[in-house]
Protein backbone atom coordinates (compact mmCIF):
# COMPACT_ATOMS: atom_id res chain seq x y z
CA UNK A 1 0.00 0.00 0.00
CA UNK A 2 1.53 3.04 -0.97
CA UNK A 3 0.84 7.00 -1.05
CA UNK A 4 3.31 8.71 -2.21
CA UNK A 5 4.76 11.34 -0.37
CA UNK A 6 6.61 15.00 -2.51
CA UNK A 7 9.54 13.36 -2.50
CA UNK A 8 8.77 10.22 -3.86
CA UNK A 9 6.64 11.55 -6.38
CA UNK A 10 9.94 13.51 -7.91
CA UNK A 11 12.19 10.19 -7.34
CA UNK A 12 9.32 8.17 -9.25
CA UNK A 13 9.26 10.41 -12.42
CA UNK A 14 11.28 9.03 -15.05
CA UNK A 15 11.29 5.54 -13.90
CA UNK A 16 9.47 2.58 -14.75
CA UNK A 17 8.60 0.22 -11.94
CA UNK A 18 8.64 -3.50 -12.92
CA UNK A 19 5.60 -4.83 -13.92
CA UNK A 20 5.85 -7.39 -10.70
CA UNK A 21 2.56 -7.15 -9.10
CA UNK A 22 -0.09 -8.97 -11.02
CA UNK A 23 -2.47 -6.07 -10.62
CA UNK A 24 -1.48 -2.83 -9.94
CA UNK A 25 -4.39 -0.21 -8.72
CA UNK A 26 -3.64 3.94 -8.69
CA UNK A 27 -6.39 5.19 -7.28
CA UNK A 28 -6.39 9.57 -7.96
CA UNK A 29 -8.55 10.73 -4.78
CA UNK A 30 -7.87 13.82 -2.74
CA UNK A 31 -8.86 11.47 0.24
CA UNK A 32 -5.37 9.33 0.18
CA UNK A 33 -4.82 8.81 3.96
CA UNK A 34 -8.64 7.47 4.35
CA UNK A 35 -8.33 5.16 1.63
CA UNK A 36 -4.68 3.68 2.12
CA UNK A 37 -6.11 2.85 5.70
CA UNK A 38 -8.75 0.79 4.61
CA UNK A 39 -7.30 -1.21 1.69
CA UNK A 40 -4.16 -1.87 3.15
CA UNK A 41 -5.71 -3.96 6.06
CA UNK A 42 -6.53 -8.04 6.27
CA UNK A 43 -6.85 -9.91 2.49
CA UNK A 44 -5.81 -7.15 -0.04
CA UNK A 45 -2.81 -5.83 2.94
CA UNK A 46 -1.67 -9.36 3.14
CA UNK A 47 -1.77 -9.70 -0.88
CA UNK A 48 0.45 -6.75 -1.07
CA UNK A 49 2.62 -7.80 1.23
CA UNK A 50 3.18 -10.86 -0.71
CA UNK A 51 3.94 -8.76 -4.06
CA UNK A 52 0.50 -9.99 -5.49
CA UNK A 53 -1.20 -6.55 -6.03
CA UNK A 54 -0.21 -2.80 -5.71
CA UNK A 55 -2.39 -0.38 -4.53
CA UNK A 56 -1.37 3.70 -4.85
CA UNK A 57 -3.54 5.91 -2.99
CA UNK A 58 -2.69 9.36 -5.06
CA UNK A 59 -3.42 12.66 -4.05
CA UNK A 60 -4.61 14.72 -6.82
CA UNK A 61 -3.46 18.42 -4.95
CA UNK A 62 -0.05 17.43 -5.24
CA UNK A 63 -0.62 18.18 -9.16
CA UNK A 64 -1.78 21.83 -8.58
CA UNK A 65 -0.28 24.27 -10.61
CA UNK A 66 -1.80 26.85 -8.61
CA UNK A 67 -0.11 28.26 -5.43
CA UNK A 68 -3.10 27.51 -3.19
CA UNK A 69 -3.33 24.05 -3.98
CA UNK A 70 -6.90 24.68 -5.44
CA UNK A 71 -8.15 21.76 -7.20
CA UNK A 72 -12.25 22.55 -7.85
CA UNK A 73 -13.56 25.45 -9.08
CA UNK A 74 -17.02 27.09 -9.90
CA UNK A 75 -19.51 26.14 -12.58
CA UNK A 76 -19.49 27.08 -15.61
CA UNK A 77 -23.61 28.38 -16.40
CA UNK A 78 -23.74 28.97 -12.48
CA UNK A 79 -25.44 26.18 -10.19
CA UNK A 80 -24.52 25.01 -6.97
CA UNK A 81 -21.45 24.14 -5.97
CA UNK A 82 -18.14 23.09 -7.56
CA UNK A 83 -16.38 21.13 -10.30
CA UNK A 84 -13.03 19.16 -10.33
CA UNK A 85 -10.39 21.24 -12.58
CA UNK A 86 -9.19 19.19 -15.36
CA UNK A 87 -5.44 20.38 -15.51
CA UNK A 88 -4.33 18.95 -11.40
CA UNK A 89 -6.38 14.95 -12.87
CA UNK A 90 -4.31 14.95 -15.83
CA UNK A 91 -1.01 15.91 -14.04
CA UNK A 92 -1.97 13.20 -11.85
CA UNK A 93 -2.31 10.75 -14.28
CA UNK A 94 0.73 11.56 -16.52
CA UNK A 95 2.77 10.95 -13.32
CA UNK A 96 0.47 7.28 -12.62
CA UNK A 97 1.60 6.21 -16.55
CA UNK A 98 4.91 7.28 -16.31
CA UNK A 99 5.37 5.12 -12.90
CA UNK A 100 3.29 2.49 -14.23
CA UNK A 101 5.54 1.84 -17.08
CA UNK A 102 4.19 -0.22 -20.01
CA UNK A 103 0.91 -2.10 -18.28
CA UNK A 104 -2.49 -2.72 -20.06
CA UNK A 105 -3.82 -0.06 -18.42
CA UNK A 106 -7.60 1.10 -17.99
CA UNK A 107 -8.35 4.33 -16.62
CA UNK A 108 -11.57 4.33 -14.78
CA UNK A 109 -13.91 7.24 -13.78
CA UNK A 110 -16.03 6.39 -10.85
CA UNK A 111 -19.59 7.77 -11.34
CA UNK A 112 -23.27 7.64 -10.93
CA UNK A 113 -23.50 8.05 -14.87
CA UNK A 114 -21.43 4.95 -15.16
CA UNK A 115 -22.45 1.46 -15.97
CA UNK A 116 -23.26 -0.40 -12.89
CA UNK A 117 -20.26 -2.74 -11.38
CA UNK A 118 -21.29 -5.89 -10.85
CA UNK A 119 -19.34 -9.78 -10.50
CA UNK A 120 -18.68 -9.98 -14.58
CA UNK A 121 -17.60 -6.85 -15.02
CA UNK A 122 -14.78 -7.34 -11.97
CA UNK A 123 -13.75 -10.17 -13.89
CA UNK A 124 -13.22 -8.48 -17.17
CA UNK A 125 -11.28 -6.08 -15.42
CA UNK A 126 -8.82 -8.75 -13.97
CA UNK A 127 -8.62 -10.65 -17.11
CA UNK A 128 -8.23 -8.04 -19.30
CA UNK A 129 -5.67 -5.22 -17.28
CA UNK A 130 -3.13 -5.34 -15.40
CA UNK A 131 -3.15 -1.52 -14.20
CA UNK A 132 -6.44 0.41 -13.06
CA UNK A 133 -6.46 3.89 -12.17
CA UNK A 134 -9.45 4.94 -10.61
CA UNK A 135 -10.46 8.60 -10.37
CA UNK A 136 -12.73 9.61 -7.63
CA UNK A 137 -14.32 12.52 -7.95
CA UNK A 138 -15.65 14.89 -5.17
CA UNK A 139 -18.09 18.17 -5.25
CA UNK A 140 -19.87 18.58 -8.29
CA UNK A 141 -18.14 16.01 -9.84
CA UNK A 142 -14.88 16.61 -12.51
CA UNK A 143 -14.44 18.60 -15.60
CA UNK A 144 -16.42 17.08 -18.77
CA UNK A 145 -13.17 17.20 -21.57
CA UNK A 146 -10.95 15.55 -18.55
CA UNK A 147 -13.05 12.75 -19.18
CA UNK A 148 -13.59 12.75 -22.91
CA UNK A 149 -9.80 13.38 -23.27
CA UNK A 150 -8.06 10.73 -20.57
CA UNK A 151 -11.23 8.34 -19.13
CA UNK A 152 -11.95 4.98 -20.94
CA UNK A 153 -15.27 4.21 -19.23
CA UNK A 154 -17.21 5.72 -16.22
CA UNK A 155 -18.18 3.30 -13.38
CA UNK A 156 -21.04 3.63 -10.94
CA UNK A 157 -21.66 1.29 -8.04
CA UNK A 158 -25.44 1.79 -8.19
CA UNK A 159 -28.21 3.83 -8.89
CA UNK A 160 -27.65 6.77 -6.06
CA UNK A 161 -25.35 9.64 -5.52
CA UNK A 162 -22.29 9.11 -3.02
CA UNK A 163 -20.32 12.97 -1.65
CA UNK A 164 -17.07 11.10 -3.46
CA UNK A 165 -15.52 8.24 -5.55
CA UNK A 166 -13.71 7.00 -3.09
CA UNK A 167 -16.27 4.32 -1.42
CA UNK A 168 -17.13 2.97 -4.90
CA UNK A 169 -13.27 2.68 -5.92
CA UNK A 170 -12.98 0.72 -2.09
CA UNK A 171 -15.37 -1.43 -4.03
CA UNK A 172 -13.67 -2.12 -7.49
CA UNK A 173 -10.77 -2.53 -6.26
CA UNK A 174 -11.36 -4.80 -3.00
CA UNK A 175 -13.15 -7.14 -5.96
CA UNK A 176 -11.16 -7.35 -8.75
CA UNK A 177 -8.39 -7.85 -6.11
CA UNK A 178 -9.68 -10.87 -4.58
CA UNK A 179 -9.90 -12.74 -7.59
CA UNK A 180 -6.27 -12.82 -8.40
CA UNK A 181 -4.59 -15.70 -7.91
CA UNK A 182 -2.92 -16.35 -4.34
CA UNK A 183 -5.40 -13.63 -2.39
CA UNK A 184 -7.51 -15.79 -1.03
CA UNK A 185 -6.61 -19.39 0.02
CA UNK A 186 -7.82 -20.87 -2.80
CA UNK A 187 -10.26 -20.20 -6.44
CA UNK A 188 -13.06 -22.05 -4.67
CA UNK A 189 -13.43 -19.32 -2.23
CA UNK A 190 -14.94 -17.10 -4.55
CA UNK A 191 -15.83 -19.08 -7.48
CA UNK A 192 -18.46 -20.60 -5.30
CA UNK A 193 -19.71 -17.54 -4.12
CA UNK A 194 -22.83 -15.45 -4.90
CA UNK A 195 -22.96 -13.92 -8.29
CA UNK A 196 -20.02 -16.13 -9.99
CA UNK A 197 -22.26 -18.13 -12.38
CA UNK A 198 -25.76 -16.32 -11.79
CA UNK A 199 -26.85 -17.98 -8.47
CA UNK A 200 -27.00 -16.50 -4.68
CA UNK A 201 -24.82 -18.85 -1.85
CA UNK A 202 -26.34 -21.50 0.46
CA UNK A 203 -26.44 -20.53 3.87
CA UNK A 204 -23.26 -21.09 5.88
CA UNK A 205 -23.32 -22.41 9.83
CA UNK A 206 -20.23 -22.37 11.59
CA UNK A 207 -19.98 -23.47 15.92
CA UNK A 208 -21.96 -24.02 18.36
CA UNK A 209 -24.22 -26.25 16.82
CA UNK A 210 -26.75 -25.15 18.58
CA UNK A 211 -27.16 -21.09 19.41
CA UNK A 212 -30.29 -19.54 20.64
CA UNK A 213 -32.69 -22.51 20.54
CA UNK A 214 -31.19 -23.08 16.12
CA UNK A 215 -29.51 -25.45 15.43
CA UNK A 216 -27.07 -26.42 12.09
CA UNK A 217 -29.28 -28.28 9.39
CA UNK A 218 -28.69 -32.06 9.84
CA UNK A 219 -27.23 -32.47 6.65
CA UNK A 220 -24.47 -30.16 7.47
CA UNK A 221 -23.16 -31.79 10.28
CA UNK A 222 -24.01 -35.50 8.60
CA UNK A 223 -20.59 -35.62 7.06
CA UNK A 224 -22.14 -37.04 3.77
CA UNK A 225 -20.29 -34.66 1.31
CA UNK A 226 -21.87 -35.63 -1.96
CA UNK A 227 -25.26 -34.50 0.15
CA UNK A 228 -24.02 -31.75 1.10
CA UNK A 229 -22.71 -30.41 -2.21
CA UNK A 230 -26.86 -31.31 -3.42
CA UNK A 231 -28.10 -29.71 -0.46
CA UNK A 232 -26.05 -26.45 -0.95
CA UNK A 233 -27.05 -26.60 -4.89
CA UNK A 234 -31.02 -26.63 -3.98
CA UNK A 235 -30.57 -23.93 -1.62
CA UNK A 236 -28.70 -21.62 -3.97
CA UNK A 237 -30.80 -22.20 -6.47
CA UNK A 238 -34.11 -21.88 -4.39
CA UNK A 239 -32.71 -18.14 -2.20
CA UNK A 240 -32.21 -17.02 -6.17
CA UNK A 241 -35.45 -18.05 -7.31
CA UNK A 242 -37.20 -16.37 -4.14
CA UNK A 243 -34.76 -13.17 -3.51
CA UNK A 244 -33.38 -12.63 -7.33
CA UNK A 245 -35.68 -12.96 -9.79
CA UNK A 246 -34.55 -10.78 -12.23
CA UNK A 247 -31.29 -12.92 -11.97
CA UNK A 248 -33.39 -16.27 -11.72
CA UNK A 249 -35.05 -15.68 -15.54
CA UNK A 250 -31.62 -15.52 -17.25
CA UNK A 251 -30.02 -18.91 -15.78
CA UNK A 252 -30.08 -21.85 -17.84
CA UNK A 253 -30.04 -25.10 -16.70
CA UNK A 254 -28.21 -27.99 -18.96
CA UNK A 255 -26.90 -30.75 -15.80
CA UNK A 256 -29.29 -33.47 -15.43
CA UNK A 257 -28.85 -33.07 -11.82
CA UNK A 258 -29.79 -29.25 -11.92
CA UNK A 259 -32.88 -30.67 -13.62
CA UNK A 260 -33.60 -32.84 -10.94
CA UNK A 261 -33.24 -30.35 -8.13
CA UNK A 262 -35.49 -28.18 -9.86
CA UNK A 263 -38.13 -31.08 -10.39
CA UNK A 264 -38.27 -31.49 -6.60
CA UNK A 265 -38.31 -28.10 -6.17
CA UNK A 266 -41.36 -27.37 -8.15
CA UNK A 267 -42.93 -30.42 -5.80
CA UNK A 268 -42.28 -29.23 -2.80
CA UNK A 269 -43.17 -25.56 -3.41
CA UNK A 270 -46.70 -27.52 -4.78
CA UNK A 271 -46.76 -29.27 -1.86
CA UNK A 272 -46.70 -26.40 0.36
CA UNK A 273 -49.05 -24.87 -1.80
CA UNK A 274 -51.35 -27.45 -1.14
CA UNK A 275 -51.03 -27.37 2.91
CA UNK A 276 -51.90 -23.61 2.95
CA UNK A 277 -54.86 -24.17 1.14
CA UNK A 278 -55.87 -26.77 3.21
CA UNK A 279 -54.80 -25.36 6.41
CA UNK A 280 -51.89 -27.30 7.48
CA UNK A 281 -49.80 -24.55 7.56
N1 LIG B 1 -23.20 15.85 -9.74
C1 LIG B 1 -23.02 14.45 -9.92
C2 LIG B 1 -22.75 13.74 -8.61
C3 LIG B 1 -21.44 14.09 -8.01
S1 LIG B 1 -21.12 13.16 -6.59
C4 LIG B 1 -24.27 13.85 -10.58
O1 LIG B 1 -25.36 14.39 -10.40
O2 LIG B 1 -24.15 12.84 -11.26
C5 LIG B 1 -19.40 13.37 -6.41
C6 LIG B 1 -18.53 12.22 -6.88
O3 LIG B 1 -18.87 11.04 -6.18
C7 LIG B 1 -18.63 11.89 -8.33
O4 LIG B 1 -17.78 12.69 -9.09
C8 LIG B 1 -18.23 10.42 -8.36
O5 LIG B 1 -16.84 10.27 -8.48
C9 LIG B 1 -18.65 9.92 -6.99
N2 LIG B 1 -19.89 9.12 -7.00
C10 LIG B 1 -21.07 9.48 -6.47
N3 LIG B 1 -21.99 8.53 -6.61
C11 LIG B 1 -21.39 7.51 -7.23
C12 LIG B 1 -21.83 6.22 -7.66
N4 LIG B 1 -23.06 5.79 -7.50
N5 LIG B 1 -20.93 5.41 -8.27
C13 LIG B 1 -19.66 5.82 -8.47
N6 LIG B 1 -19.21 7.03 -8.09
C14 LIG B 1 -20.04 7.87 -7.48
Amino acid sequence: MNEYSESERTACGGEHIEAKPLMRIDIMTLFPDTMSAVLGESILGRAAAKDIIEINCVQIRDFTENKQGQVDDYTYGGGWGCVMMAQPLKSCLDFIRECAGERKTRVIYMSPLGKVFNQDKARQLKDDYNHLVLVCGHYEGIDERFIDECVDEEISIGDFVLTGGEIPAMAVADCVCRMLPGVLSSEECFTGESHWEGLLEYPQYTRPEVWEGRIVPEILRSGHHANITKWRRKQSIIRTMQRRPDMYEKLVFTEKADKKLLAEIEKETAQKCNDVVEGRE
